[in-house]
């Protein structure tokens, strides 16, 4: 059951794909960026809005089959992690994603809450559900200041020493409006990648940059650091793209979607050096069509079709755009899965 669209909708989006896709996507496909969440893993009475579509779980069945219209035809697997949201309750998510994921197509991180867990828990959990890494996110580091976060209040040294130690992922929302742009970020992700050599950061959603100007100049600092990565989630913007794929070797960028939210119509737009969204349905972060002007298709669609003109423009190979859509997330997950096993 696909929840996310219309009939119309639904058609729309697969036209998309036989239409401007089919001849480009790879056979296998590896989303390095998906939220996945318990059947209970919700508020009573307060669905998830996602993207304007009301969800009250999104387990890895729910999962399976939303991949399974979505790269029809695809061998499809995922790294997956909870709802980074300090409201819900985390343990719960992270029990779920952790006890639920097979080790052959889904993979968990967990989410960490700098204030509510220790290296103490952390330990255990990974042992116990064989967790491959770690997912903050500036709400649980900074709750009554969420904009101010800094990188090491989502990540303490404490949880870096996990991390390091047995070289686990690490996928990192970095904080602050200026995002890449802001000098103390990039800063702190360099000190974070030459402190911690053992762990594997990666940069979610280009680190923000869902515009031209969020990028342009701010990978100079960046590029050098062997375990530095950056996944596309959510960035529809095929110039940000373009720049990425000729800034940094290829072997550095992982497809990642952002799936459920990814699956719900609409287009992240770029307007005067901003970004927002714009959507059919009522989003808080979109742009609502509220006249209904125009005939949208998927996030992820939109993803998809930046991806290919952007590796059109970058001259990437048949090679260079299999390993950006599989080989470097699954080859990276594999690493640690390896060495990670639950008990
Ligand atoms: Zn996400």
């Amino acid at each position: 059951m696909n929840a996310w669209n219309t009939a119309v909708e639904r058609d729309a989006n697969l036209a998309v794909i036989s239409e401007e896709l089919e001849d480009f996507l790879p056979e296998k496909i590896f989303d390095a960026h998906v939220h996945i969440a318990p059947p209970d893993g919700f508020l009573p009475d307060r669905p998830f809005s996602c993207g304007g579509v009301p969800i009250t779980s999104y387990t890895y069945d729910e999962l399976s089959e939303d991949l399974r219209i979505a790269f029809p035809g695809r061998e499809t697997g995922a790294l997956c992690f909870g709802w980074p949201d300090p409201k819900l309750n985390t343990e719960r998510n992270n029990a779920y994603v952790g006890s639920a994921a097979d080790f052959k197509r889904f993979f968990p991180l967990r989410l960490l809450d700098p204030h509510r867990d220790s290296a103490e828990k952390v330990r255990a959990d990974i042992g116990r559900h064989g967790f491959l890494g770690l997912k903050p996110y500036p709400d649980y580091a900074r709750p009554s200041d969420v904009p101010n976060a800094e990188i090491p209040e989502m990540l303490p040294e404490w949880a870096m020493e996990i991390a390091h130690e047995l070289r686990l992922i690490v996928m990192l929302h970095i904080p602050r409006s200026k995002r890449l742009e802001d000098p103390l970020n990039r800063r702190q992700i360099r000190e974070l990648c030459t402190r911690w050599p053992g762990a594997k950061i990666i940069l979610a959603h280009v680190g923000r940059a869902y515009y031209l100007r969020g990028i342009t100049g701010f990978l100079d600092d960046l590029r050098e650091f062997p375990n530095l990565y950056f996944d596309l989630a959510m960035v529809q913007h095929w110039e940000v793209m373009a720049y990425l794929f000729r800034e940094v070797p290829i072997g550095k960028v992982l497809f990642g979607s952002d799936i459920p939210i990814a699956l719900a119509q609409g287009k992240a737009v770029e307007i005067n050096h901003q970004y927002t969204y714009v959507t059919p349905r009522p989003w808080s972060l979109a742009l609502c069509d509220e006249k209904g002007k125009l005939q949208f298709t998927s996030f992820l669609n939109e993803e998809l079709r930046a991806i290919r003109q952007a590796a059109t423009v970058a001259g990437l190979s048949r090679d260079d755009i299999a390993a950006l859509f599989h080989h470097n997330a699954k080859n990276l997950v594999m690493e640690v899965a390896s060495r990670i096993k639950p008990t």
